[in-house]
């Protein structure tokens, strides 16, 4: 049986519980006898953890079910619709176009849950992006992104409405949230994954993503524990298209953020400022691998780069070598991308490269090394020394664009 436990024998009825509920779900029992001053929880309770953090003595528990299987009660598959400054982050979209898929093929409803400060008016995009219902909670604590009053509110969502499914973008909000909100629901995670599908049989979750390095894709169960939960890098799943004439529900969540205990404040906002585009929005992406052989080399790029109006991207063994910064690192252990055109210079094409790039539209590879493995994944193949080639293409573009 799930719920509120309190140890009668241990609570000093001192009140801290009262206080530090965000849901206004306990009250201190009335009248002179053996139970008077104690705590007693009514149905606000969202078995948020509040109240038993908050106690000093121990007293207060939360009883969960465990073993048999996921509780029955638990459907709908729910995309976390991240946002900052009332943007909807690019993930979300592409969430809600595979979420939808999944939601489908179990017969259930696509859910949205969105929290942040003056945000209702963002459902309708994305109940037009497929959302059926979306669950907003807004409060000036959810105002800028903090993992204590986003955890908290989170965890109330999902246990008064059960979730079967939750994803979440990989982004630094994603990955910072969803491991956090896993634990405090005792329930599995699985990250960066790069497929998802329901099976048919059992209708689990089935959620791929690399592993060992990238050189197998391992299919990840969540058999007893609810919600199952993911993420997904961005970029990764195809956006879902918008329908403005959709229609969908759109549900109030309660928030008394005067009673949370937030341990933390943001300060300031300092927004990073370059002059280059990012390689997760462009459209074309120019990197250098190994082969550009020293620092001074990867100008050559920077060259190309601006005659195409694209970003600049590098493989692990450029930044490794220190010849550009980890936030241009496409892969694995870097970013996924996936532009229109993707030109890999000097580059050999390891799985781990591959991994954050082979979804591109068009691939264009120039290696001196016929026998590279980035050949075999290349829509178009440039064999010959990259000194010679580069220099010769970024000369050819400008030429054709009137900059020369
Ligand atoms: C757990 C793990 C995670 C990883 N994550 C990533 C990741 O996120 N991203 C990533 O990129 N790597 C990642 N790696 C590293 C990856 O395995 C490779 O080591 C790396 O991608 C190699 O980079 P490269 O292709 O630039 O270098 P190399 O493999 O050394 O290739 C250099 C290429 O340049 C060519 N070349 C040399 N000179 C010239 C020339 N003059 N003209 C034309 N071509 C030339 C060569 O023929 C060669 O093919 C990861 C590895 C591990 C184990």
């Amino acid at each position: 049986m799930t719920g509120i436990r309190i140890r009668e024998d241990v609570c000093t009825r001192c009140g801290e519980c009262v206080a530090a509920c965000p849901f206004g779900a306990i009250e201190i029992t009335g009248g002179t006898g053996a139970t008077s001053g104690l705590p007693r929880v009514n149905d606000s309770c969202t078995l948020c953890g509040a109240c038993t953090d908050s106690c000093p003595v121990g007293a207060i528990e939360i009883a969960r079910d465990s073993g048999a299987g996921p509780a029955p009660d638990h459907k709908d598959v729910w995309v976390f619709a991240e946002q900052r400054g009332g943007r909807i982050a690019g993930v979300v979209f592409e969430l809600l176009g595979e979420g939808r898929k999944l939601a489908d093929s179990l017969g259930q409803r696509l859910g949205a849950a969105l929290l942040g400060s003056g945000v209702r008016g963002l459902a309708p995009e994305l109940i037009a992006h497929g959302a059926d219902v979306v669950y907003v909670a807004d409060d000036p604590c959810l105002d800028r992104f903090r993992d204590e009053p986003y955890a908290l509110v989170l965890e109330g969502m999902v246990n008064k409405y059960s979730p079967n499914i939750i994803l979440f973008g990989a982004t630094s909000t994603g990955r910072s949230l969803a491991p956090r909100l896993a634990g405090k629901l005792r329930t599995g995670l699985t990250a960066d994954c790069t497929g998802l599908e329901i099976d048919t049989e059992t209708g689990l979750l089935r959620q791929t993503r690399p592993a060992f390095g990238g050189n197998i894709m391992a299919t990840i169960l969540c058999r007893k524990a609810r919600p199952q939960m993911a993420t997904v890098r961005p970029r990764v799943m195809k956006r879902a298209g918008a329908d403005p004439g959709r229609a969908g529900e759109v549900i109030p969540f309660a928030v008394d953020s005067g009673r949370m205990r937030i341990r933390t404040d943001v300060l300031e906002f300092v927004e990073e400022v370059t002059d280059t585009v990012s390689i997760e929005d462009a459209d074309i992406i120019v990197s250098g691998g190994r082969g550009l052989g020293e620092a001074r080399n990867f100008s050559l790029i920077q060259d190309l780069a601006r005659a195409m109006k694209a970003a600049v991207g590098a493989s692990r063994a450029a930044v490794d070598s220190g010849w550009i910064a980890y936030s241009h690192q496409v892969g694995q252990t870097g970013k996924t991308v996936c532009p229109k055109i993707y030109i890999a210079v000097g580059i050999s094409g390891a799985v781990q490269h591959l991994a954050g790039m082979q979804g591109s539209e068009v691939i264009i590879a120039i290696n001196k090394d016929p026998e590279a493995p980035i050949f075999k994944v290349a829509t178009l193949g440039i064999v010959g020394d990259l000194f010679e080639v580069v220099p010769a293409l970024t000369k050819e573009l400008r030429k054709a664009s009137g900059a020369d």
